[in-house]
């Protein structure tokens, strides 16, 4: 008989991969989807994968509904992606954030533990978790200094499902994460934010985009990859903690060029701060502009992580280059924005 794997968040960037992925694996797939007065599936029509997921309402703030869906279906396998997932809007939200991102995770635990305890667990944890980083690159026993309510709420995940693997023997892992990108990349992060407004530009849909602090770095792989790897650890014979990441490091300054790059722009920098310009040296129009309210209060200004561990234990490795990253999203973008086709 096929296994049935729950996904919370299964709406979202990682949700529909992971569906697509587990789809393929012949499971079957149940999707914790959370009211909405427009259903949002669509990435999941994007991956041609609707018609095969079994839609569930879900609500990561109500232990009562989250019991009654693991009541239902008695998951073989859980992932927990829900997440309030964009750090910038932790600074505003920050009990919302806790509640979904740290609370919402022993809601579903202490479920599972109670309904079906053998039912193996997955918690979708940070690489902001490692915050101000305190060694690079960051591994799996590098201590954790989060920077935002997001990565502390991130880490009360971690060690909630840690501690239930500890305490009740439960088959619960924690993937530490770093950032992955794709073509259903969240608009509001800055990847996308910048592949599409810099299409948006070169269609003249738009004059300028603007960013904020241009010289954080981060380890940026591709989601499809990422969820592979979290299946992966749980059909591990016990559970663990594992690091995914590409293993390379690039800036925002570096992934806004090659961007520009892919879509005939030649971006250079004109000046300092919130006073830096980029322009485009062909047309000398300015295609980017710095605004302070893209500025974080605290900013975790590096991110490089070592997936050895993961490579070793699961077999793990990513198949997408940086190069091929930019370029699919890249592409992905300059279609939607030519066919007036931008549905998330
Ligand atoms: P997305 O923001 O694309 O997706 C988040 C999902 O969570 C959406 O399906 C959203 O539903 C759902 N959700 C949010 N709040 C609730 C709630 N209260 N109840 C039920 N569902 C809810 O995130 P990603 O796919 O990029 O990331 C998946 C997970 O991995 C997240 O937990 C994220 O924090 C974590 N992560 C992501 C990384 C990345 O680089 N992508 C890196 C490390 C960790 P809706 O569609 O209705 O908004
Ligand atoms: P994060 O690593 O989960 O916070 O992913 P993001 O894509 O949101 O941000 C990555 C980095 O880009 C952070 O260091 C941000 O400060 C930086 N950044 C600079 N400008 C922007 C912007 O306009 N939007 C976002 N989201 N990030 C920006």
């Amino acid at each position: 008989m096929s296994k049935t794997a729950l996904i919370t968040g299964v709406t979202g960037q990682d949700g529909a991969y992971l569906a697509s992925h587990l789809l393929k694996q012949g499971y079957r797939v149940v999707g914790a989807i959370r009211r909405n007065s427009l259903p949002n599936v669509a990435r999941l029509e994007e991956l041609g994968v609707i018609k095969d997921v079994e839609l569930v309402g879900f609500e990561l703030l109500e232990f009562s509904n989250i019991q009654h869906v693991i009541e239902r279906y008695k998951p073989d396998e859980v992932y927990n992606l829900a997440a309030q997932s964009f750090v910038a809007s932790s600074f505003e939200l920050p009990t919302y954030t806790a509640d979904c991102d740290a609370l919402g995770v022993v809601r579903l635990l202490e479920a599972i533990r109670v309904v079906r305890p053998d039912t193996r667990f997955y918690q979708a944890s940070t690489s902001e978790m490692f915050g101000k980083v305190r060694e690079t690159p960051q591994t799996e026993t590098t201590p954790f200094h989060p920077r935002s309510p997001y990565a502390v709420a991130k880490l009360y995940g971690h060690w909630i499902t840690v501690n239930y693997r500890e305490s009740y023997g439960m088959h619960a892992s924690s993937g530490i994460l770093f950032n992955h990108e794709s073509p259903l990349r969240g608009q509001e992060f800055v990847t996308r934010k910048v592949t599409l407004g810099l299409a948006r530009v070169k269609h003249g849909h738009a004059e300028c985009i603007e960013l904020g602090n241009m010289d954080s770095k981060r380890d940026w792989g591709f989601a499809g990859d990422y969820v592979e790897g979290m299946w992966r650890m749980l059909q591990q014979p016990s559970a663990d903690d594992y690091v995914l990441a590409a293993g390379e490091t690039h800036s925002v300054r570096e992934f806004l060029c090659q961007v520009g790059a892919a879509l005939g722009f030649d971006i250079v920098f004109e000046g300092e701060g919130v006073g830096e310009r980029g322009i485009d040296r062909k047309s000398g129009k300015t295609v980017l502009r710095i605004n302070e309210k893209f500025y974080r209060p605290a900013e975790v200004d590096l991110l490089l992580g070592s997936p050895r561990k993961a490579e070793a234990k699961l077999g793990w490795k990513r198949s997408v280059s940086f190069p091929e990253l930019v370029q699919s999203m890249t592409q992905a973008d300059e279609r939607r924005v030519r066919d007036n086709n931008v549905r998330f």
